[in-house]
C-alpha cells in the first residue's frame, strides 16, 4: 500500500467509525446541547458559621471562588464534543476521559458544593448514628479520628482538601491536592472512595480570619461539622 492509499483508507476508516450508531448511545453527537452547571446556593447565611468561619470569608469563598469554578467548568465544557455528562460526579469518576480544565473546575465545583453542606450552624459536637459506630470501629475512638483528620489537614503541603471517605466498606482519611476529588479515576486506588466529609485547606478558606494559622481553622471546623449530612451520605452509600 502506498502512502496515498494508506491515507485514504485511514480517512474512510475514521468516517466509518463515526457513523456506527451504537457509539453515539442514542445521543446526537453533532447537535447535543451541553447543560450549564449552576452555582449551588449556600444552605445558610454568610454569617451563620460565625465565629468559626467568618462572614467575609464565606462571601468571597462562595461568590467569587466557587462561582469562578462553576463559570470555568461551563466554559471548558463548551469545547467538549463528547456526550454531555449528566453531572459532575460522572465527570470525576471518568476523569481520565476529560481534559484538565474540565476535571479541575469540575472538582472545584463538587468539592465546594459538598463543603458547604458538610457545615451547619446547628453542627458540631460528636456524631450519632451509623457514622459514630463506623468511626469507633475503624479509628478506635472519635478523638483518635479527629486527631488523625486534623494531622492530615494541617500537614497537607500547599493547596488541597482533607477527606473522610468510605472505601470497600471501611472509613479512611485521605488528602487530595488542588481540586482533586476521591471520585477521580486518575487517583491511585488507595486514595479513591466515596466522600463522607471534607475540609478545604486552600488559604482562601481561612486566610482572612486566621492568616497563616491553618491549625486554628481546622480546630474551629469541628464546631460546625454537619453530622446529620455525614450520616445521610453514609446511609446512601452503605445501602446502595
Ligand atoms: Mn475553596
Amino acid at each position: 500500500m502506498n502512502k496515498r492509499d494508506f491515507l485514504k483508507t485511514g480517512f474512510v476508516g475514521a468516517l466509518g467509525l463515526i457513523s456506527i450508531p451504537s457509539l453515539a448511545k442514542g445521543r446526537n453527537l453533532l447537535f447535543s446541547k451541553q447543560k450549564e452547571f449552576i452555582l449551588p446556593e449556600l444552605p445558610y447565611a454568610y454569617d451563620a458559621l460565625e465565629p468559626y468561619i467568618d462572614s467575609e470569608t464565606m462571601m468571597v469563598h462562595h461568590d467569587k471562588h466557587h462561582a469562578g469554578y462553576t463559570a470555568k467548568l461551563n466554559a471548558a465544557l463548551k469545547n467538549y464534543t463528547g456526550p454531555p455528562p449528566a453531572n459532575v460526579k460522572e465527570i470525576l469518576t471518568n476523569a481520565s476521559q476529560y481534559n484538565d480544565a474540565i476535571v479541575n473546575n469540575g472538582g472545584g465545583f463538587l468539592n465546594h458544593k459538598l463543603y458547604w453542606k458538610f457545615m451547619s450552624p446547628e453542627g458540631g459536637g460528636t456524631p450519632n448514628g451509623p457514622v459514630a459506630k463506623a468511626i469507633q470501629r475503624d479509628f478506635g475512638s472519635f478523638d483518635n479520628f479527629r486527631e488523625e483528620f486534623n494531622t492530615a489537614a494541617i500537614k497537607l503541603f500547599g493547596s488541597g482538601w482533607a477527606w473522610l471517605i468510605i472505601q470497600d466498606g471501611k472509613l479512611k482519611i485521605t488528602t487530595t491536592a488542588n481540586q482533586d476529588n476521591p471520585f477521580m479515576d486518575t487517583l491511585p486506588e488507595d486514595q479513591r472512595g466515596f466522600p463522607l466529609l471534607n475540609i478545604d485547606v486552600w488559604e482562601h478558606a481561612y486566610y482572612l480570619k486566621y492568616q497563616n494559622r491553618r491549625a486554628e481553622y481546622v480546630n474551629a471546623f469541628w464546631n460546625v461539622v454537619n453530622w446529620e449530612f455525614v450520616n445521610k451520605r453514609y446511609d446512601k452509600v452503605t445501602r446502595s
